[in-house]
């Protein structure tokens, strides 16, 4: 392909998932010089980040891609070896990542197939669609009752972000914690996936994590995600070996190098994976290739647009270490209303998107709406 355009667009957005913050991402449209558009995303999240990255993609890597005829391999090598003077990952992660997913969605566009289909083809059928959310309201009741909700709306799993913006104590009390999971359970029931995200938001010493996740492990949990500094080997390996509950960790590393550490370390059963920040769908397929080699799991994030979603679904229907799949439960902007039509469950399943490229037909005036910069 030869590109004619990389633009990238600054957006501001509320989001109900999140206690109706305002979050942001950096979303970047492609053409090339035949006018196939492809969409792209790097999650940069604050104004700062966001600045950058955009200036990343205009100022750094659009000099050196525009006008040559490339593949996405070239174009991914060429942006890697530039952005080794930014350092690993990070910033420049983000911008590689928004460029990349872009050109996959174009090479699929010019062959007339799914993502899924260029990722050698789906590994599954359809994936269990979990209620990705963050709890927030000021009681454990409120707190269950909305979470029966995403039930009744047809979700058969759940994970739940602790120590997030909001009313609820979960997350900040390690009683309180274990106490909402034993009270979700008793209301679900034992079929209900229920997967605890304690995040960067939770701070336990050692011995608390253990305590807490034995406790929770009475309730059948599917795995307790981050629950320490992703930095913390010692802890993690201590975790691992006290608990049955699977680890997972990953959503603060950026690249092969920093998922390959991670695994090294012995300790992570499921990592995480977002294509909007790990390079993106190469990135991705990067890291998900060496977890299927050591036989660890891997869960795509998917918490930001519509754009990052597809990309991890069909990322995720190619890989064989997935099981779940996360959905944003609130209806959201940047979901309902960016794609034409938004992926949805379809009781309790995701199957892949239809359309070639990413499947996403963004709505231009939508993200004309959102946009605040560059
Ligand atoms: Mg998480």
């Amino acid at each position: 392909m030869r590109l004619a355009s990389l633009t990238p667009s600054i957006l501001r957005y509320p989001d109900a998932n999140d206690f109706g913050r305002e979050r942001m991402t950096v979303l970047l449209r492609a053409e090339t010089v035949d006018g196939v558009v492809g969409w792209g995303e790097g999650i940069a999240m604050w104004p700062e980040a966001c600045k950058a990255t955009a200036t990343i993609v205009s100022e750094g890597f659009a000099p050196l891609l525009l006008g040559r005829e490339l593949s996405v391999a070239e174009a991914w090598a060429t942006m890697k070896a530039q952005a080794w003077w930014y350092g690993e990952g990070g910033i420049a992660g983000f911008a590689l990542s928004a460029i990349d997913m872009a050109l996959w969605d174009i090479a699929g566009k010019i062959a007339g197939k799914p993502l899924v289909e260029l990722l050698g083809g789906p590994r599954h059928a359809s994936l269990k669609a979990i209620a990705s959310c963050h709890v927030n309201k000021a009681t454990l009741e409120a707190c269950v009752a909305e979470v029966e909700g995403y039930f009744a709306d047809g979700f058969r799993g759940v994970k739940l972000g602790f120590a997030k913006k909001g009313l609820s104590r979960v997350g900040f009390d390690p009683e309180t914690d274990v106490r909402f999971v034993r009270m979700l359970r008793a209301a679900l029931g034992a079929d209900a996936e229920i997967l605890v995200d304690a995040g960067n938001g939770v701070v336990w010493d050692r011995d608390t994590a253990i305590s807490v996740v034995r406790r929770m492990a009475e309730e059948n949990i599917g795995w307790i995600e981050e629950p320490f500094h992703p930095s913390r080997f010692d802890d993690h390996r201590a975790l691992k070996a006290a608990v049955a509950v699977p680890i997972a960790a990953g959503e603060r590393e950026w690249t092969l190098a920093g998922y390959t550490r991670m695994m090294e370390a012995g300790f992570v059963d499921v990592l995480g994976v977002d294509p909007a920040r790990v390079e993106g769908v190469t990135g991705f397929r990067l890291v998900d290739a060496e977890a299927t080699r050591r036989g660890v799991g891997v869960n795509a994030h998917a918490w930001s647009t519509a754009i990052t979603t597809a990309a991890s679904l069909h990322l995720s229907l190619a890989s064989t270490q997935t099981r779940v799949f996360e959905l944003k439960p609130h209806p959201v902007i940047v979901q309902t209303e960016l794609a034409e039509a938004p992926i949805r469950h379809c009781d309790g399943s995701v199957f892949a998107p239809q359309g070639a490229g990413l499947g996403v037909t963004v709505r231009e005036d939508v993200v004309a709406r959102l946009r605040v910069g560059p």
